[in-house]
């Protein structure tokens, strides 16, 4: 076959491949526009664990008719200017693929309004083609409705799993996200029925009250809290006493800047500051906030953004796991909070 330039439709599709694993990525993807676009509350709407519809509705600052299209299309993003931008990228979007992949794959509304303009305004993409942007009704800020996930793409939609596998996928997700963001309101709906309602947290003790709606009441009843600062390192959140101890590294979370991440340097220095507390084979829980310079940290490592690599992983590992430990010494019968070195 000859080489040829493949039509754009069909590279977003592609794209899709990567961004779009399930309806659980959509989930993603959407709420963390929202976050980005600065929401105080979110709505997300379920139906048949997202496979037929995924809706989340947001007050954020929503997007100007005349961008509509281009929040569309593929490497449009109004995160990053430049590779200086790129670099201490503070945003959870940056790469504007996740709405053009969405919209190759299934059915994708867009309504939308700023506060400037005196009404909403409506597009939605089916197939690759885009319609004319239409009046609606709809407050300030954005609803993204994603309809028929992989109805174009059989082979894919065939990997779907059940209803209720697609949801917990979906939750598990949504929990992090929420997780992340204390100050955000959530209501997650399946199927009409609320599942999860989490009012803004304004104190520590709304924001512990509100992880025990995410993780587990017995997590929060049974956590200590944690708030340090050594060397441009934040930490704070909370600790699992070493009595609430599990048989999985099920309950294990870090946010850095507010993203989710998974991170080997991070859970060994968690292994690490639990080594003497815990018996072996037996895992940590935490719900635990670093903040650094963004600058410190390359968050491009992966698309999924699930990853971060750390410029100075050693100095992170040694900050984190001294100040975990110092807590936990506290927490000893008998024993006192090491005060920091
Ligand atoms: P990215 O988030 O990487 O920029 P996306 O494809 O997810 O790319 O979104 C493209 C653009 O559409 C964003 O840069 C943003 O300007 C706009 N956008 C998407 N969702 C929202 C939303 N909920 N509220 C406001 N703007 C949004
Ligand atoms: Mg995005």
């Amino acid at each position: 076959m000859p080489i040829r330039q493949l039509p754009g439709h069909l590279i977003n599709q592609i794209a899709a491949g990567e961004v779009v694993e399930r309806p659980a990525s959509v989930a993603k993807e959407l709420v963390e526009n929202s976050l980005d676009a600065g929401a105080q509350s979110i709505v997300i709407d379920i139906m048949a664990g997202g496979s037929k519809l995924l809706r989340v509705r947001d007050d954020g600052c929503g997007i100007p008719q005349d961008e509509l299209a281009l929040a569309l299309s593929r490497h449009a993003t109004s995160k990053i200017t430049s590779l200086e931008d790129l670099e201490a990228v503070a945003s959870l979007g940056f790469r504007g693929e996740a709405l053009p992949s969405i919209g190759s794959v299934a059915r994708l509304t867009l309504t939308s309004r700023t506060a400037d303009a005196e009404t909403a305004w409506s597009v939605s993409a089916d197939n690759g083609r885009l319609s004319e942007p239409k009046p609606a009704a709809h407050p300030l800020g954005t609803t993204i409705e994603v309809e028929d996930l992989f109805y174009n793409t059989p082979a894919r939609r065939k990997f779907l799993r059940t209803e209720r596998t697609e949801f917990a996928h979906i939750d598990k997700w949504i929990r992090r996200l929420a997780l992340a963001r204390p100050d955000v309101a959530f209501t997650v709906s399946h199927n009409r029925r609320t599942v999860l309602s989490l009012p803004a947290a304004h104190s520590e003790e709304d924001e512990l009250q509100r992880i025990g709606k995410i993780v587990g009441d017995s997590f929060a009843s049974q956590a200590v809290f944690l708030s340090r600062e050594a060397d441009g390192i934040a930490i704070r959140g909370w600790l699992g006493l070493p009595t609430f101890n599990r048989s999985q590294p099920d309950l294990q979370h870090w946010f850095i800047n507010g993203r989710s991440i998974g991170d080997k340097t991070l859970s060994h220095a968690a292994r690490h500051a639990y080594r003497d507390v815990l018996f072996h084979g037996r895992y940590p829980a935490y719900v635990l906030y670093l903040s650094m310079d963004p600058a410190s940290i390359d968050a491009n490592a992966h698309p999924a953004k699930h990853e971060v690599r750390f410029r100075d992983g050693r100095r992170v590992h040694g900050i984190v796991s001294q100040s975990l430990e110092q807590v936990l010494a506290g927490t000893r019968p008998g024993g006192h909070e090491q005060s920091p070195a």
